[in-house]
């Protein structure tokens, strides 16, 4: 998301939004303000909070009204330069359109996949937050830091790494990376982890999203891609070599994702349970 932010910030700031073409009826999660109050301003500058991008318009930073887009698992963004004049396909969100004084007209096209219907948008009035309000530090922030090298959260790492709340702007992919880079079990927690290991932890998550933004920056365009695909260290990488060790990756999978480890780097060579698995066999 921070790499995409980045592009369209460089594609786009500077330009005014001229319009908007409603595609779905789900989309929009805000009311008031309309999105009608956002044409003719300008779009400042684009950034990332979490997963959302967050679009800032007008011309001073503290209390500027701000567009949100979350693209969920599923959700595609598109560059169009020029627009186009279609109904952006099977899954269409919603359309921006740029202008501005002898600029070319440009558009953002919000676009899902499949059918789960997850990938939104807000309008919010200057001051308000609305779902960035809930979301925790990120990665590189002090409170961030602070919880796991000093925290006493009983959950699984994998899954307050997970928690926006917690943490914001880490899935699964870059978790199962981080577990993988401080060798620790994907069932590990805080309480049961010592000093040396919470260092670990705090250097891998950090480490797995700055590679992370690197390889995403060579990117070009949109993000119409298959998300992030071939993209993560190990995850998703069960029954290959471990990039560390060599032995075979394995995995846990639950109802819609699946947790990559190595058994040799992660849980001295202990298998852990595959529930999916044992449900088959059972
Ligand atoms: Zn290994």
């Amino acid at each position: 998301m921070q790499a995409l932010a980045e592009r369209v910030h460089v594609d786009l700031a500077g330009r005014t939004l001229t319009g908007w073409e409603p595609l779905g009826f789900a989309g929009l999660k805000t009311v008031t303000p309309s999105p009608d109050e956002l044409i003719g301003r300008m779009l400042r500058a684009v950034g990332r909070r979490g997963k959302y991008l967050v679009f800032d318009f007008d011309e001073t930073q503290a209390r500027s009204p701000r567009l949100l887009v979350h693209l969920s698992q599923a959700g595609r963004l598109d560059l169009e330069q020029p627009p186009k004049r279609n109904r952006g396909g099977k899954g269409g969100v919603v359309r921006l359109r740029f202008g501005g004084d002898e600029q070319p007209e440009a558009a953002v096209l919000i676009r899902e996949h499949g059918t789960e219907r997850k990938a939104a948008w807000w309008v919010l009035a200057a001051g308000d937050d609305g779902p960035l309000a809930q979301l925790g530090p990120e990665p590189d922030d002090d409170d961030f830091a602070e919880l796991i090298l000093h925290g006493a959260d009983r959950r699984r790492v994998h899954t307050l790494l997970r928690d926006q709340s917690t943490v914001a702007g880490v899935g699964r992919g870059y978790a199962d990376d981080a577990l993988w880079r401080a060798h620790l079990s994907p069932y590990a927690t805080l309480a049961g982890t010592d000093a040396a290991q919470r260092q670990r932890l705090l250097g891998a998550v950090r480490a797995v999203l700055h590679d992370g933004l690197d390889r995403e920056r060579t990117r070009t365009g949109g993000l119409s891609e298959p998300k992030l695909g071939g993209h993560f260290e190990v995850h998703g990488r069960s029954g290959t070599p471990c990039p560390r060790c060599g032995d075979p990756m394995r995995r846990v999978s639950y109802d819609s994702y699946e947790v990559t480890y190595c058994p040799a780097c992660q849980t001295d060579g202990k298998v852990l349970a595959d529930r999916r698995f044992s449900r088959l066999v059972k």
